[in-house]
């Protein structure tokens, strides 16, 4: 993929010794706000050097903003499945030293010289593909899937810090409502927007609707809560009881164990009355996308939204089916930054409660051994850094 900005050489600098540069251009005549920095610099920051090793804390020097874009200083980031990925070496788009994160909230610290919608002291949160705002696909309104994307955490450094710099700020950034939290804000940044996408515009859920949702971590009970919110009848499949109980209480109709059920996919058909409308591979294995597949009813619309990585990347489908019943394979990746508004009303309304996902609050030291257990599926919820 194409990366932009293009990645200055990476130095070491003192007097910390060991702490690195930041891998982002600072634009010459960028301002600093005139307000005092309320964290000692150099910033701490959660950074690996190498893939699948142990990590902790270091300190780096202070992100400076790129020309059209800001210096967030966070305030709660979300730790996700993805970030566990990256740190994995999953992800090409790393490379490293890499600091993770990019399900954020913050506080406008500084702005570059070329952004005319954001001061500092603004609240804002952004999706996690960071969109141009001028190749075909942001002109035809998709900047989820932004010729010239970059991603926070990913393509350049993330929010497991203290600061973090975040490009075309606005076409990017996403004003917070005032009555919103940073936790629930934080908790919107890649999960819940996913889930609003997947649900509302590519499987297209209509009240009334059957849904099946497979996997019930954070895009899962995500898509549990925006799809009955909808209207809809949902199956929510897991195999953790626990987990299973919560879609139960965001309202999923029925659940089904899938350490329980040999054809997780007949069970689904068979619960729903003849098979889903609408399904989401909320995972993303070779045996969820199957089933997700294979669960629906004729012209049923499936919808892959977990990551298909490593030997996951290539699974079998049942594309006998997919003819035969005239099935619609979509992906969703992300949302846009022109879409939040609708979600933020369903919010505000009391609709949608992306607050009751969170779960666990943690501090940034305990952020790499979070990231680092992300695989274990143990905790239900979102866990968020809110102490910096
Ligand atoms: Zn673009
Ligand atoms: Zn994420």
């Amino acid at each position: 993929m194409v990366r932009t900005p293009p990645r200055p050489v990476k130095r070491k600098v003192g007097p910390a010794g060991a702490a690195l540069g930041h891998p982002l251009p600072a634009a010459p005549s960028a301002q600093r706000s005139a307000i005092a920095l309320p964290v000692p610099s150099p910033m701490k920051a959660a950074l690996y050097s190498e893939f699948a090793s142990p990590f902790g804390i270091e300190r780096i020097d202070d992100p400076a903003p790129p020309a059209d874009g800001v210096v967030l200083r966070v305030t709660a980031t979300g730790v996700c499945r993805s970030d566990w990925h990256g740190w994995m070496g999953h992800d090409a788009d790393i490379s490293l030293p890499n600091v993770p994160g990019h399900e954020m909230a913050g506080v406008v610290e500084a702005v570059g010289r070329d952004v005319r919608l954001w001061k500092p002291g603004d609240r804002a949160t952004v999706p996690f593909v960071c969109a141009c705002g001028s190749c075909p696909q942001c002109a035809s309104g998709n900047h989820q899937v932004c010729d010239r994307q970059c991603q926070p955490g990913f393509t350049h450094w993330g929010s497991f810090a203290q600061y973090v710099a975040l490009h075309r700020a606005d076409t990017n950034l996403v004003r917070l409502p005032e009555e919103m939290d940073d936790v629930t804000a934080a908790s919107l940044g890649c999960r819940f927007t996913t889930s609003f996408r997947a649900v509302v515009d590519q499987a297209r859920v209509a009240a009334g609707e059957w849904v099946a949702v497979h996997g019930c971590g954070g895009v899962g009970l995500s898509a549990v809560m925006i799809a009955r919110a909808l209207g809809a009848n949902v199956v929510a499949v897991d195999i953790s009881e626990k987990k299973l109980a919560f879609a139960r209480d965001l309202g999923a109709r029925a659940t089904i164990d899938a350490s329980a059920c040999d054809d997780v996919a007949a069970a689904v058909r068979e619960a729903s009355g003849g098979g889903a409308h609408a399904s989401i591979d909320a995972l993303g294995s070779a045996a969820t996308c199957f089933a997700s597949v294979a669960c629906l009813r004729k012209r049923g619309r499936h919808v892959q939204v977990g990551l298909m990585l490593a030997e996951d990347s290539r699974p079998p489908v049942p594309m006998d089916r997919v003819i035969a019943h005239e099935l619609e394979i979509l992906g969703s990746h992300g949302m846009q930054a022109h879409r939040y508004p609708a979600m933020m009303e369903m919010i505000r309304r009391g609709e949608l409660r992306p607050d009751r996902l969170v779960g666990r609050r943690i501090a940034l030291e305990e952020a790499p051994a979070a990231l680092m257990a992300m695989d274990a599926f143990g905790d239900t919820g979102m866990t968020i850094v809110t102490k910096f």
